[in-house]
């Protein structure tokens, strides 16, 4: 079975004031569909009780297809929590959707995860060598394991949460229900982003800022690397159990992952992507008529590139949205039908023209290949690919959907070759070292580019097979 990898996006929201909060995760996990299209999940309480009221409903599918107005109606309260799931093949299994509602010694408890850790198979052995069974393959669960565990001799919930986040290692950011609080807490790295809004006398917390925006909240602050967030009738309150580390947020919400109009962090997506369009007009110019992007991920760093290099940028595709990602279809041969399914090329705009082609990223090149070709044969007099980062070589430990190294162009052949390969006329990649400046400085984690993580992976430990590894 394959690795389970996972990127998700988590929302979570208590109102104080009693209101019912459903419909607003609902829109929230709309928002942040982009981040999960394979399963989704809502769990809601009450914090008037009773205790261990929590309703939860989940399943495979978009938002929109998992739920509607008489599921919606059936789940109530002011205190809930949702996830969007993304997962590859082998992870696809229905009882790895979140949140994972848990019941233990102080009623129910929810919890909504998105990252990996990197120490799941240590933890897990632990655990099971102390009679624990598991129901999913997610690390997640593992994670909602410690937390029972550690609230059976802890005063209160938020000191769970702290004792638990002392045995995980890797990427989390993390919103937790109990019965009368909602936690947030993020990895000390801050890889995987988190950020607080206010919706009236209601908290939010959510994976990015498109989805206060999208629910009418104003955003407070992110959540910092390492903190810990509770909302509860007694306010906000935070705290940071962990000692501290050098920040790394994952450069790749930058260049693909993160919805355009989210801030992360304090930097501003759309900005990031400019940025590294114009970084890319300089390290790689290219004598052409038109600059165009890859609908929808290519477009931002081709305009930066075509404000850099003052050549015009112009449409070349029609993108058919109804289609979904192409990354998450399984073959080979249903990967090369859905990129023409999904995109077809302007004649009109490209006949007889030279064109610089950007997209965000090459993973195994299917993509891109085939976007040459389908240029070509509309009559592009040259098309000169640019991408704006690095070439992909490493695997990603923490969460983001990275193949294995030999399904990696760039592990795999030299930039002369790819270029031959993809039959582009020319090809260039984002220098490394403008990653940085991309995002102002930020402190990033470059690893799935030059395979300086921020910690030390452990070997994974290897599992008996029914332990669901
Ligand atoms: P490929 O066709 O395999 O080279 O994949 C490249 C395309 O996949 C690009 O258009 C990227 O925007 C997109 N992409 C890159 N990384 C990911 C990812 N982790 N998940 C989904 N799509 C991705």
């Amino acid at each position: 079975m394959d690795e389970v990898k996972e990127e998700c996006g988590v929302f979570g929201i208590f109102d104080p004031d009693g209101s019912n909060v459903a419909p607003t995760i609902y829109y929230g996990l709309m928002a942040l569909q982009h981040r999960g299209q394979e399963a989704c999940g809502i769990a809601i309480s009450d914090t008037r009780g009773p205790v261990g009221n929590c309703i939860c409903h989940k399943d495979a599918g978009l938002v929109s297809e998992v739920f509607h107005e008489k599921n919606l109606k059936e789940i109530t309260g002011n205190l809930g929590i949702g996830h969007v799931r993304y997962s590859t093949t082998g992870g696809s299994r229905p009882e790895n959707a979140q949140p994972l509602v848990i019941s233990y010694i102080k009623g129910t408890l929810a919890l909504a995860h998105n990252g990996n850790l990197v120490n799941t198979g240590d933890l897990k052995w632990e655990l099971i060598q102390n009679g624990a069974v598991f129901h999913t393959t997610t690390d997640s669960e593992v994670i909602a394991f410690y937390l029972a565990r550690e609230r059976v001799h802890t005063r209160t919930v938020q000191e769970a949460v702290a004792a638990t986040a002392r045995k995980l290692s890797g990427a989390y950011a993390l919103v937790i229900m109990s019965p009368q609080k909602l936690i947030g807490m993020r990895d000390p790295y801050g890889l995987k982003p988190l950020c607080l809004g206010r919706r009236g006398s209601a908290y939010i917390l959510a994976s990015e800022s498109c989805a206060l925006d999208s629910v009418g909240a104003e955003f407070v602050r992110d959540i910092e690397p390492g903190e810990m967030v509770t909302v509860s009738a007694a306010g906000i309150e935070s705290a940071f159990p962990l000692p501290k580390k050098r920040c790394a947020h994952c450069i790749f919400e930058y260049i693909y992952f993160a919805r355009l109009d989210s801030r992360l962090d304090e930097i501003s997506v759309y900005d990031a992507r400019i940025a590294a369009g114009k970084a890319l007009a300089l390290s790689h110019p290219a004598e052409a008529d038109l600059v165009t992007g890859v609908p929808e991920s290519g477009l931002p760093a081709a305009k930066g590139f075509a404000e850099q290099s003052g050549i015009p940028f112009g449409m070349a595709f029609y993108k058919n949205s109804y289609i979904g990602r192409t990354f998450i279809k399984p073959s080979q041969e249903e990967r090369e039908v859905s990129v023409h399914m999904k995109l077809s090329v302007l004649k009109a705009a490209v006949t007889g023209k030279r064109i610089v082609l950007v997209d965000d990223s090459i993973v195994r090149g299917t993509t891109m290949k085939n976007l040459v070709r389908m240029l070509k044969e509309a009559g592009a007099s040259a098309v000169h690919v640019r991408i704006s980062s690095p070439p992909f070589r490493h695997p990603c430990y923490f969460g983001t959907d990275v193949p294995s190294g030999s399904e990696l162009i760039a592990n795999q052949y030299s930039l002369e070759e790819i270029c031959r390969m993809l039959d582009a006329d020319s090809l260039g990649y984002l220098p490394l070292e403008a990653l940085s400046e991309m995002v102002q400085g930020l402190p990033i984690c470059t690893g799935c580019f030059d395979h300086n993580y921020p910690m030390e992976i452990p070997k994974p430990k290897k599992l008996p097979f029914w332990c669901g590894e």
